[in-house]
């Protein structure tokens, strides 16, 4: 497993649409596994391909409760909404305020090529419309209301 490069907003890849994961090869599998190698190391609550260079329909999610993948993911459901801070490991040190669904369902297939539904309300609806936007070439900035802010990092006791 490897840390891989976070883009950064401003590099155009983040910008682009990713394209369907149609097998799972040797290769993708490394590629999750960097990639929540990655974002462990930077301590975030996802991660999409794209950020890490690659334009491939793929996140990794950890909002607490262990670790997520999902390949080719789709919202199929979105109710309610919820308004609140957010951040992005392509925006290191800034947040703003983002509404959102509360409670999204979501089809996906995993590193084995299963397909699940899984149910998210609060983060974890949040955590999920945050990455799959990404595949899209979105990013919350788009949608940030009132501007960003810094975010001070906390201090380790
Ligand atoms: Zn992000």
């Amino acid at each position: 497993m490897a840390i891989r490069n976070v883009r950064l907003e401003g590099d155009p890849i983040l910008r682009k649409k990713s394209k369907e994961v149609k097998e799972i090869t040797p290769k993708i599998r490394v590629l999750i596994d960097d990639m929540l190698e990655t974002m462990y190391e930077k301590e975030g609550v996802g991660l999409a391909a794209p950020q890490v260079g690659i334009l491939k329909r793929i996140v990794v999610i950890d909002i607490g409760d262990g670790p997520l993948v999902m390949i080719n993911p789709r919202l199929v459901r979105e109710e309610g909404s919820q308004t609140g801070d957010e951040g992005c490991l392509s925006v290191p040190g800034k947040a703003g305020q983002v509404t959102r669904p509360n409670d999204v369902t979501v089809r996906y297939m995993d590193e084995d090529g299963e397909y699940y539904e899984l149910d998210g309300t609060e983060l974890l609806a949040r955590a999920i419309c945050h990455e799959c936007e990404h595949l899209d070439g979105k990013l919350y900035v788009d949608i940030v209301e009132g501007g960003l802010h810094d975010v001070v990092p906390e201090e380790e006791e």
